[in-house]
């Protein structure tokens, strides 16, 4: 194995970790709980975390579990009964026709997709990641000794990608791309025709179509739709699923991915040698979750939805800085260039790490999601916590002023 030697430390270190950074958004959130330990009063936009409860019947079915002592390894790919429930769930709600055999249940939805990219991408192979990306999607891909190929999405047009944008960025070494709409952090969603044609592209040149389905339930501007839903390019997709989101689950590390036979056996054949199995009860708890009643998820996309409209006020109201009003998801990605150059500001990282430290205010520089022109927040808080930290940002900036 190659290794190299850091100037600052003995250890030895692969050339595989060297291709990675830490997650920038969980920098960030270690940041702020360390303000916080400090007694620190901090409005908190920077994780993306549902500020919900998980709902009671989720939770009361893992304590069930624990208390069956339903407590020991269970099948690499997930307990029959709840790989059986997500694929009719899928099937429900977005008209997929995945067998249980094709999914695989995980320990969150990052972990399907770091497995999903590592069964697909070769050293050399070009990945085409839309801009701006979710933070993951460039470390993993470059983890997998891949190449990604940046897609710049116009600000302008909402973010939003087009099949032609696809279609240009395409070479012969492309080998996938990866698609996550509703988007984080722009909030951008691709209609239902436009996905199509994009997945027809992907399906007719043999590229594989990851698609990060991990907001699928929050879509503000059209019924929620799947490309596991487009069952004619079934060969080529790679459906990765969440529960963080959907269900407020995202301590208990919940997701899934569905793909083709030959993708999904070697899905699980590395799973089988990293965590073996996702935990037992977080299992019966997720089983609860997709057979159960399915209001809350309606409750929440009905709470994001009047959040989102507040969220984009409040931040049309600071002078000069622009807001697309985000189609799906929980963050909202202002524009803060006007800002460049007072005050020594020459950075969304710096306005940022000013926020946090001035302002009290948590929020994520667009650095980390390939655009520096912008800041992420979650908008995925209490209303009050919403309109507090709206107005701290608000008093901020005019003092920049
Ligand atoms: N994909 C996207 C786009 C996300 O925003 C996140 C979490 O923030 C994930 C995947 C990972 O979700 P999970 O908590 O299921 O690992």
């Amino acid at each position: 194995m190659a290794t190299t030697v850091s100037p600052t430390s003995s250890a030895k270190i692969s050339d595989r970790l060297r291709r990675i950074e830490p997650s920038l958004t969980l920098t960030i959130v270690a940041e702020g709980a360390k303000l916080k330990a400090q007694g620190h009063d901090l409005v908190d936009f920077g994780a993306g975390e549902p500020h919900f409860s998980t709902p009671r019947h989720i939770k009361d079915a893992a304590i069930e579990a624990i208390n069956k002592d339903f407590t020991k390894y269970t099948n690499v790919a997930g307990i029959p009964p709840l790989r059986e429930a997500i694929v009719k769930r899928h099937a429900t709600d977005f008209g997929s026709d995945y067998t249980a055999g094709e999914c695989t249940v995980s320990t969150g939805g990052k972990l399907a997709l770091f497995e999903a990219i590592q069964v697909v991408v070769d050293h050399g192979d070009e990945v085409i990641v839309p801009v701006p990306y979710w933070v993951s999607f460039k470390d993993i891909v470059q983890y997998a000794a891949g190449t990604p190929v940046y897609v710049e999405c116009n600000e302008k047009s909402n973010f939003k990608l087009t099949p032609e944008m696809v279609e240009r960025a395409i070479t012969p070494r492309t080998r996938a791309m990866i698609i996550n709409t509703p988007n984080n952090p722009s909030g951008a969603v691709l209609a239902e025709d436009e996905f199509r044609q994009i997945a027809q592209i992907a399906f007719d040149r043999g590229i594989y179509l990851i698609c990060d389905e991990c907001y699928v339930y929050f879509n503000y501007a059209h019924a929620p739709f799947s490309a596991g839903g487009f069952t004619q390019f079934k060969d080529r997709t790679i459906v990765i699923g969440s529960f963080s989101k959907t269900y407020s689950m995202t301590g208990w590390r919940m997701g899934y991915s569905l793909a083709p036979q030959a993708v999904a056996t070697e899905i699980q054949k590395l799973q089988s040698q990293a965590t073996s199995s996702s935990a037992a009860m977080v299992q019966k708890a997720a089983l609860a979750a997709v057979t159960g009643p399915q209001d809350c998820v309606g409750e929440f996309k009905a709470e994001y939805m009047k959040l989102r409209e507040i969220a984009v006020k409040g931040l049309r109201e600071i002078p000069g800085i622009t807001c697309t009003k985000p189609d799906g998801a929980f963050y909202v990605y202002p524009n803060v260039t006007r800002y460049f150059g007072k005050a020594g500001i020459k950075s969304a990282a710096d306005i940022s790490k000013r926020l946090l430290h001035e302002a009290h205010v948590v929020t994520v520089p667009g650095e980390g999601f390939g655009t520096e022109e912008h800041i992420r927040l979650s908008y995925a808080v209490k209303e009050e916590d919403l309109r507090r930290g709206l107005q701290r940002m608000k008093d901020w900036f005019a003092q920049l002023a």
